[in-house]
Formats: C-alpha cells, structure tokens, sequence
C-alpha cells in the first residue's frame, strides 16, 4: 500500500514538473515567439542572414528601407535623407541595434502569436514610423557635423517626428569603424545615451523650489558671481559674472549658477532626488518597445557637490529622451505622453495592422508648478534668448552650457516647447562641445521647429 502512495506522488510530482514546463513554454512563447520567429537564422524570412520582408516609410511616406527577398536593403535615393534616419531605421549588418528594421523585424514579417508568420507569400507588410524624413535631414543640416542629437515630439499624441543622432553616416556607404571607436557613431544618442545636463537641469530643481519652499515667490539671492560652500577653492560655486540681486524667475532667466546652488541646497538631497524621480528622468520609456537609457544623478547630502548636481554638473548625467518628455509635461498641464515611433501598419491584404496606441506617464510635475514653470520658459526666450531669434514660434525653452572641464568647449543644450495648435511639439537639442547652449542648441532647435511649422 505504501509502495503505491509512493509511486501515485511520483506520478503527481512528474505531472507537475511537466504542466510547470508547459506553462513555462507558453509564458515565454507570448513573451519572446516574435524574436524566435524573427531570428536571423530562420531562413523562410531570411536570405544569407537579412531580412528579406517588409518595407519602412516615414510618416508622409517616404521610403526609408525596403528589404527585399535576396535580403539586401533598399533605401531612401536621398543620401541627406538615409545619414539623418540611419538611427531610426538601422544599418545594413545591424551594428545600430535600435533601428526599426531590427526592432520590429516581427512586425515586418508579420508574427503573432495565434497565427505564428502568417504572411510567408511574397507581399510586403509596410510599416509607417512617426518620423517625418525631411524634419530628420534638416536637423542633421542644422547639426552640421557636429555630434549630438536633436529629438521632437508632439507632446498631445506621442509621435516622434524628429530623431537624429551624430555622428551618422550614409548606410549605402559605411565608413571603416576601428574596434576602439569611442565616437558612439552606433548608438542611438536620443534613446541610449546620457549626457551632463548643465543648466537644462535648473528646471528640475525649479520644479523641486517651486513645490516645497512655502516662500519661494519671495526668495532672493544677491549673486556677486561665486559663493563658497567650504573653505578650499573647489568648495566654490561660480557664475560667469555677478548677477546681482535675483527672484527665482530672475534666476532661471538669467541662469545663475550661485542662486540655484542656493535652492537645491535649501530643497535639500532628499527632495530633489524625489522631484527628479517624479520628473522621469530616472526611469526608462518604451518607445514602442524600444527602451531608453535611464539618467544617474547623484545627490550629497549638503555643501558644494549638492549645488553643483541642482545645476546640472557634478555627477549629472541625463539622458534626451527623458528630459523632451519632461517638457511634454510642462507643455501638457503635468502629464506628457510616452513617446512612441509606430505610426500604422499596412497588411498585404491592403488592410491596416494594429499598432500601439498613445500612454500617458504619471503626473511628472504638478499642474500649477507646470503653468508656473512655463511662464518662467517664455521670460527667458522673451528677455534672454531673442524672441526675434525664433521668428513664428510662440517658444518656452531653458539653455544649458554644460561644463566638462580640461579646457573642453562645453556642451550646448536647447529644451523646451512651442505652443501652437497645429504644432504642439516639444524639443530636445543637444550639441556636444558646440558651446554656448542658447545660441548654438538654440539656433539648431530653431532650424528644425521652421521647418516644421512650414516656415522653410
Ligand atoms: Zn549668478
């Protein structure tokens, strides 16, 4: 009798571990079925290792790959337009890992997991990306060989219509890329970088003053162009000149260092790595599928090292992408839409295939703040940057020049939004060692928000 109980538990134990395999099968069948199927070594979708289905066109249709059944890529006639997308599209071998042509490769040959590649005849699937291909070549134009990235997004729906990383290069032409290159010429810098903010970053610290200071309408600060936190020379905070005597609004117009040192040591480490979470910077997006490179900022608990990473130096380092996104906010009452690339998809039936629809972040600044903020971002433009330098645009934007030190020519980074109806876009503008942000960034981000508004 015994002998059987022992056995009929064997048996239970053995049908267990088998429904536990299945079950586990099946979880990463739904999970990971798309990559499996779209696998380079699966030779119905594939020729000598490419993928042989599918076509990508931008937004207004323009092609930007089609891959054809011998498995080579066929891209836009347009050089100006394959340098400006070969980030959001990919390269031929697949050196950009995060190109479309690689990341929805699924999509392209047509996976799902109830019908598994139900699309093996000869007819293309089509897939539309948000990016319109001529905004793309004018920033890269506007970057002119600098290195950088320029990202724009509709701040209402999500989409994506400017994404341009540098350096890039032609994919029909691929220049000889050494083992110890360091120029991140494969990386997408909008998606998976991250870059010391300089004073981009006061906008956060703003945020942060704005939320928890009872009195922050009537704070003031009289900078005489440096404030010492210890007694050493590089306990010191230093501005480019004096500013003077400065309100918050002041300070964040006239960007000085020595008054938002002052403010992120008065919010203090621990809020301000609260408001920089609750900003998003911390956290990864999923651009349909796609994810980001979170920032890393590091907060000390008082002195110097605290006032430089409120401004955007010290250990800061944040990535493009979060920071538009939190402009999206600023722009959208506190709440922006997660950024995405998909646009529509066509069948080779001719009918539509479903792509993700627009997702709402959390709350990522507090809706008063965000009206408060804005006001602050059009007094800068208006009294700061030359709203005569952005004809057309009803512009909100903070520059930042971000110190690297050794002598290096600073990085220069233009962010904000435009309101518009038809256009309500929010940027991200970054040109590294280009030097002073509002005049170098600032006048990229000009260049491309024209073209978009139809002002060539
Ligand atoms: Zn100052």
């Amino acid at each position: 009798m015994k002998k059987l109980e022992r056995r009929a538990i064997l048996c239970l134990a053995l049908v267990l571990v088998l429904l536990g395999g299945i079950g586990y099968y099946v979880t990463r069948l739904v999970e990971y079925g798309g990559d499996w199927v779209s696998y380079p070594a699966n030779k119905h979708i594939y020729n000598n290792g490419y993928i042989a289905k599918g076509v990508i066109y931008d937004r207004n249709g323009k092609l930007l790959v089609k891959n054809n059944s011998e498995g080579k890529k066929v891209y836009n006639d347009t050089e100006g337009i394959r340098r400006a997308t070969v980030h959001v599209v990919g390269d031929k071998v697949g050196n950009i890992a995060t190109g479309a042509n690689i990341v929805f490769a699924d999509k392209l040959v047509g996976y799902n997991f109830i019908d598994g590649t139900y699309t093996t005849n000869d007819k293309s699937r089509e897939l539309y990306l948000t990016i319109d291909a001529d905004v793309c070549r004018t920033a890269n134009q506007a970057l002119d060989g600098r290195d950088g990235t320029v990202g724009v997004y509709n701040y209402k729906t999500g989409e994506i219509i400017c994404m341009v990383s540098s350096p890039n290069y032609d994919p029909n032409n691929p220049p000889e890329v050494s083992s110890d290159d360091d120029s991140g010429i494969y990386i997408n810098k909008f998606i998976s970088n991250r870059t010391v903010p300089g004073s981009t970053f006061k906008l956060i610290t703003a945020t942060a003053a704005i939320d928890t200071m009872d009195d922050y309408e009537d704070f003031t600060y009289t900078c005489k162009g440096f404030e010492q936190y210890g007694k050493a020379k590089v306990d010191r905070v230093k501005c480019a000149y004096p500013h003077g005597t400065v309100d918050i609004q002041k300070a964040l117009e006239v960007s000085c260092n020595c008054a938002f040192g002052k403010l992120a040591s008065e919010v203090g480490q621990k809020k301000m790595e609260e408001y920089t979470q609750r900003a998003g910077l911390l956290g990864r997006y999923s651009i349909d599928g796609i994810m980001t490179l979170p920032s890393s900022i590091e907060f000390t608990s008082g002195g110097v090292s605290l006032a430089w990473a409120g401004i955007g130096q010290y250990h800061d380092l944040v990535n493009p992408c979060s920071m538009m996104v939190y402009m999206g906010a600023i722009a959208n009452h506190g709440e922006a839409p997660i950024p995405r690339i998909l646009s529509k998809m066509k069948l080779p039936s001719g009918l539509p295939g479903s792509v993700g629809d627009t997702q709402m972040t959390d709350e990522l600044i507090n809706a008063d703040t965000a009206k408060t903020l804005a006001r602050y971002m059009r007094l800068n433009v208006e009294n700061n940057y030359g709203s005569y330098n952005f004809p057309d645009l009803k512009l909100y934007a903070k520059s930042g020049t971000a110190e690297l030190g050794d002598d290096k020519s600073p990085h220069a980074w233009f962010v904000g939004f435009i309101k518009n109806e038809d256009y309500p876009y929010a940027f991200v503008c970054l040109v590294e060692n280009g030097g002073r942000g509002a005049e170098v960034a600032g006048n990229v981000a000009n260049q491309v928000l024209q073209k978009i508004i139809g002002n060539d």
